[in-house]
């Protein structure tokens, strides 16, 4: 007997919705589960005293694919925000990412050859040949000084570990740049959807049948039987019963607090780069949009260990966990019918623009079709 539905699509975030998104635009019957009360996933947003406030951590969209621009751009209109964010060390404010004026304020220098002197000095100092962990990454990139201010304790704040037990990649997610740009990233197009996120999903799942305070692993017998097919965004080890052991995860508090101004802190993002404030940034939602209301929500968020229940939003990716992960993902390429994707099932510290482009190289498997160059 065939079932009600051609595909069971388990997460409402951005790669459950662009998968039902295509699927649904090409005939298919779909249905949208999510643990969660609302759509969306971590791009959710909720409205608190008229401010889009973005409820999983502060989310800047940006990407280099004029394809992957021009395909979310036909959900909403972004506007020209550019995320600049600053760190404040001790009181001390610098800009990030790390670029001249980051490093004139630390050493006083003017040019970028006074700077790459500096860099170099330090660099040379600490000896590093090749760098091996984000630690020895940091110092051959920036030197010594910024990675003890604005790296060090902020790093080991965000992943409860040692910067020297972490590995590289994560730090060179952030340029290094010898002019006076304070652009935190360098993709070509950025900006943040008018109206908030919600309106982006809402539209991709409009027509689709969507289910919420469903957990797939509660009703998994009862679900199966209801699609040909499954697209899993979910975390990979809960949905093999952790056979090959736990993966390992960061998740996130958020405390919000309304005030009585309508500008606390002159910035959507601040980092708090010292060891001992226990919150590595503050929100201030409404500069995201430029917003003119008279009050402010400001989000504080702590980083901590993840435990079973907990929200698991960042993939610890060392050697550990990359090992066991390599064991998850061999076994779901052994699954018929089930579609594995997004942060959690690929266990990848993916952002929005990279899970776009995986959901559509999904669809382009699924479907026999094309829709990317890139
Ligand atoms: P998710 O959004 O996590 O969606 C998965 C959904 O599946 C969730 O809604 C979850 O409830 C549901 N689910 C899981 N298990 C089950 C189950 N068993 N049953 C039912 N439902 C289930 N990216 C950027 O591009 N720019 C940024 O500035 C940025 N900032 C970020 C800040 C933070 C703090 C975090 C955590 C991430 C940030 N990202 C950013 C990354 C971005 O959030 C992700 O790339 C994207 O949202 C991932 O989409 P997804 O669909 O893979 O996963
Ligand atoms: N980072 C840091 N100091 C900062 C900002 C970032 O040391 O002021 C490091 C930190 O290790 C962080 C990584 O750079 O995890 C990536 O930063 P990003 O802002 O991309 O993190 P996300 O927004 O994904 O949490």
């Amino acid at each position: 007997m065939k079932s009600k539905y051609d595909f069971l699509i388990v997460g409402a975030g951005l790669f459950g919705a662009t998968f039902a998104f295509e699927a649904n635009k090409r005939g298919k019957k779909c249905l949208v589960i999510d643990r969660r009360n609302h759509i969306g996933g971590n791009v959710y947003c909720e409205n608190i005293e008229g401010i889009n406030v973005h409820k999983y951590g502060a989310h800047i969209f940006h990407t280099n694919s004029k394809e992957i621009w021009e395909y979310v751009n036909q959900f909403a209109e972004f506007n020209r925000y550019t995320n600049s964010p600053i760190a404040n060390y001790k009181g001390e404010i610098f800009n990030l990412p790390f670029n001249m004026n980051t490093f004139n304020k630390l050493w006083g220098v003017v040019t970028p050859k006074e700077a790459m002197d500096k860099i170099n000095e330090q660099r040379a100092e600490a000896g590093i040949i090749e760098p091996k962990n984000l630690e020895e990454q940091a110092i051959s990139l920036v030197g010594t000084d910024i990675y003890e201010k604005l790296i060090k304790g902020y790093t080991e704040k965000q992943w409860g570990r040692s910067a020297s037990e972490l590995p590289a990649f994560i730090i060179k997610r952030l340029p290094v740049r010898f002019n006076y740009d304070n652009n935190y990233f360098n993709d070509k197009y950025q900006g943040i959807p008018e109206g908030g996120y919600n309106k982006i999903i809402e539209k991709m799942l409009e027509g689709i049948d969507v289910k919420l305070n469903i957990d797939f692993f509660r009703e998994r017998n009862d679900l199966e039987t209801q699609a040909e097919k499954i697209v899993f965004t979910g975390m990979i080890d809960e949905f093999f019963n952790y056979q090959f052991g736990k993966l390992e995860y960061r998740s996130l508090q958020f405390e919000n607090e309304i005030h009585q101004t309508d500008n606390y802190q002159g910035n959507a993002v601040v980092n708090y780069t010292d060891s001992k404030t226990p919150y590595t940034r503050i929100i201030e939602h409404k500069h995201f949009e430029f917003g003119t209301q008279d009050k402010t929500v400001i989000t504080k968020e702590y980083p901590v260990e993840w435990a079973p229940g907990d929200e698991p939003y960042y993939p610890i990716n060392n050697d550990k966990n990359n090992l066991i992960y390599k064991k998850y993902r061999e076994l779901s390429e052994k699954q018929n019918n089930i579609i594995f994707g997004g942060r959690l099932a690929t266990y990848k510290y993916y952002d929005m623009h990279q899970v776009i482009g995986a959901a559509l190289k999904a669809v382009e498997k699924e479907f026999d079709t094309s829709l990317l160059n890139e």
